[in-house]
This record gives structure tokens, C-alpha cells and sequence, in this order.
């Protein structure tokens, strides 16, 4: 073996502290969103069947589930409503007294330091579950901006730090960000649902929000998983139309998707780790045949160094109990 060349690259793997040493990607509680889905009614606190560890609680349990994100060091939340009422036009997304609005204004008089996301859609509100106004059986694009322009500004006036609007209408950044200029909220800023793909891996997450529509499916207007360079034009007009962040959903198996993004755009990047992500992980650790931690560090890191600067998760608080040990 005389005059083998080669380099020796376990000499940075000997120990775990040299490993530590030389560490690319580090995840941190900071960048952790919790999802919190809020439902009408008193003293509910329910188990969602389908994604264990996730529940719907109602506003009189909200303060307790903010104090335990608070005590493990999450710092922000994103906030469903699952409203008891439905209409055609998804009038309780914008109603000020509406279930997130309840939600926001509760959870900031609890605890202002927490930064709270509004998810900005009408789907969770409208009787027939899509994203936005139907007219003679299509999606209106147009008609359905008013309204999601009015839901982010309502949202605002409850006190949300951030506006997030998910239904992927064209235009909805440019009609949000206008909405809330006019109405004072110049300052509050966009998490802009830019690249969403219409996806399997929601499934668990519509059992949670109720939210699956009752008739066709998502694919006008969410995107084809195929497509990649379609996901460049997404991100490139919300961020010509004012977004200040920009979200990839879903995360894992879009990873690529996200590398690319925050290649070419310099705005803070959100990856949203969907229900079924975090359903699949559930499940497969219950039986036994995966180790729950290790999966889910891995899972987060790898989000992490495919450019992601947060990640909106279910395992918010898995992780931030695996960091502080
Ligand atoms: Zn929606």
C-alpha cells in the first residue's frame, strides 16, 4: 500500500466533540413554530386521532398550553381556527370575533413576548372547504382576494404579529400587503405560503382543521409536485408583491425545492413540517420501528441545511425537550 494517496476525513469524526467542532447546521429553539389548532366551546382539550400529541383546545385552555411552550423556550406559534360555523364566502375568518381573532387577542394578553402567526385562508370557514370563493363551480381568484385582504387585517387588529396567508390565489400577497397598508398595519410583515404544493402528506392536518373540501380537490391552485421551476415563478412574485418571508409546504419531500429558493432569494425561508410528516414519524415510533428522537432531530437538521431559517412543526415541542437535554 506504499504511496496510496488519499485524505483522511475521519479525523473530524474521531469524537463527539470534535464532531461538534466542525458542525455545519445547528438547530435551535428559536426556530421553531408550534402549530395550535383552536376550537368554540369550553373545557376542550381533544386528542386529533390522527396526529398523536396534537389537540384542539379551546380558548379557557390556551393560556396553559402557551405557558408550556413558554417554559420549553418555543417563542412562537402559528394559529388555526376551527370555527363552528360555515358559509359560502367563510364569513367567521373575518369576523373580529371570530375564533382566531379570540385566539390572538388571548394569547397576546397572556404572553406578549410570544410572536403569534395568523394562518390567513378561508378554507377552515367556508362550507364547501376550499380556499376561496366558488362561482359557478371554479375557485374565483379575484372575488376571493377582498375577502382574505379583510380576514389579514382583522387578524392584525387582534393583535397577530405576523400574517400568513396559505390559499395560494394569485395576487394574495400584493392584496394582503395593500389591505394592511391601508388600514395602519404598514408594519406588520408577510409569511407568504409562496411555494405549496397540493399534497398527500395534508391529509392528517384536514382531519384536524376540518377543512377537507367537499367537492373536487386543491390542484387549480395548489402546485404539482413535479414542478420545480414553476416553484421559482411562485416565490419570484410574492416577493415582487411585498412578502418578507417565504414558506416551502411541505417540507421533506421538497427539500430541493427549498435549496433553490433560498438560493436565489434573500428573504428568511420557512419550511412547514406538514401533519403528515409528523403522523408518519407518530406512528412508525409507536410500533416500534424507528427511534422517535433520532428521526425527528434528523428530519428538523435536514430542513435546516437545505437552507431553511424555521420550521413550522408539530415537533416543536419533542424538539425543544430533545435540546435541552
Ligand atoms: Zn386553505
Amino acid at each position: 500500500m506504499k504511496d496510496l494517496q488519499f485524505k483522511r476525513h475521519r479525523r473530524l469524526r474521531r469524537t463527539e466533540s470534535m464532531r461538534s467542532l466542525v458542525r455545519e447546521t445547528r438547530l435551535q429553539k428559536e426556530d421553531l413554530i408550534y402549530p395550535i389548532f383552536v376550537v368554540e366551546g369550553e373545557n376542550i382539550r381533544n386528542p386529533v386521532k390522527s396526529m398523536p400529541g396534537v389537540h384542539h383546545v379551546s380558548l379557557d385552555h390556551l393560556s396553559e398550553e402557551m405557558t408550556e411552550l413558554v417554559q420549553l423556550g418555543i417563542r412562537s406559534v402559528i394559529v388555526f381556527g376551527v370555527p363552528e360555523e360555515k358559509d359560502e364566502l367563510g364569513s367567521e375568518a373575518y369576523n373580529e370575533h371570530g375564533i382566531v381573532q379570540r385566539a390572538i387577542r388571548h394569547i397576546k394578553e397572556a404572553h406578549p413576548s410570544l410572536t403569534v402567526v395568523a394562518d390567513t385562508c378561508l378554507c377552515q370557514y367556508t362550507d364547501h372547504g376550499h380556499c376561496g370563493i366558488v362561482r359557478d363551480g371554479d375557485i374565483a381568484n379575484d372575488d376571493s382576494l377582498e375577502l382574505l385582504a379583510k380576514t389579514a387585517v382583522s387578524q392584525a387588529e387582534a393583535g397577530a404579529d405576523i400574517i400568513a396567508p396559505s390559499n395560494m390565489m394569485d395576487g394574495f400577497v400584493a392584496a394582503i400587503r395593500q389591505g394592511l397598508d391601508e388600514a395602519g398595519y404598514s408594519h406588520i410583515p408577510v409569511m407568504s405560503y409562496a411555494v405549496k404544493y397540493a399534497s398527500a402528506y395534508y391529509g392528517p392536518f384536514r382531519d384536524a382543521a376540518h377543512s377537507s373540501p367537499q367537492f373536487g380537490d386543491r390542484r387549480a391552485y395548489q402546485m404539482d409536485p413535479a414542478n420545480r421551476i414553476e416553484a421559482i415563478r411562485e416565490a419570484e412574485s410574492d416577493v415582487m408583491e411585498g412578502a418578507d418571508f417565504l414558506i416551502v409546504k411541505p417540507a421533506l419531500s421538497y427539500l430541493d425545492i427549498m435549496r433553490e429558493v433560498k438560493d436565489r432569494f434573500n428573504l428568511p425561508l420557512v419550511a412547514y413540517n406538514v401533519s403528515g410528516e409528523y403522523s408518519m414519524v407518530k406512528a412508525a415510533a409507536a410500533n416500534g420501528w424507528v427511534n422517535e428522537e433520532e428521526i425527528v432531530m434528523e428530519k428538523l437538521t435536514s430542513m435546516k441545511r437545505a437552507g431553511a431559517d424555521l420550521i413550522i412543526t408539530y415537533f416543536a415541542k419533542d424538539a425543544a425537550r430533545y435540546l435541552d437535554q
